[in-house]
């Protein structure tokens, strides 16, 4: 484990908390089951930032990689939403190996420990066009 990947915000906490996705300062539009990743050191990270916390290379041109299979570290639901968010809006704080990241739960059936993948095509804020998968339960084979 190297330390928690913080997200540093432009956006109040509380934005990035009832979207449960996206990229608090920068923005950039990935989809929400991506990480970006250093092209020099091999660090991952899910907030955009202006550089690798490891290395300092620029993000600029960072690389992107699928996010797999994470563990939940906690869940919850947030009931007053904002407009355009659902409400009841159930979101899982999960780990993708040093990835750590806060999103949209499908359901409100996680809890710390499971495992999960991203799923699915949703529109996590009716504002926005684009879609997004969500956090669903990996079934045990
Ligand atoms: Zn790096």
């Amino acid at each position: 484990m190297t330390g928690s990947d913080r997200a540093h915000s432009d956006r109040s906490l509380e934005e990035t908390i009832a979207e449960g996705s996206g990229a608090p300062g920068f923005d950039r539009d990935i989809p929400a089951d991506r990480a970006f990743a250093c092209d020099d050191c091999g660090r991952r990270w899910y907030y955009d930032r202006r550089r690798c916390p490891d290395c300092g290379r620029s993000s600029a041109d960072a690389s992107t990689v699928p996010l797999e299979t994470g563990e939940v570290v906690a869940t919850t639901t947030v009931e007053t939403t904002p407009p355009d968010v659902r409400a009841p809006n159930h979101l899982a704080l999960a780990r993708f190996d040093e990835v750590q990241l806060i999103a949209q739960a499908a359901a409100g059936d996680l809890s710390p420990g499971d495992a999960v993948r991203f799923e699915g095509s949703h529109r996590l804020r009716e504002s926005r066009d684009r879609t997004d998968p969500r956090l669903v339960a990996v079934d045990d084979a």
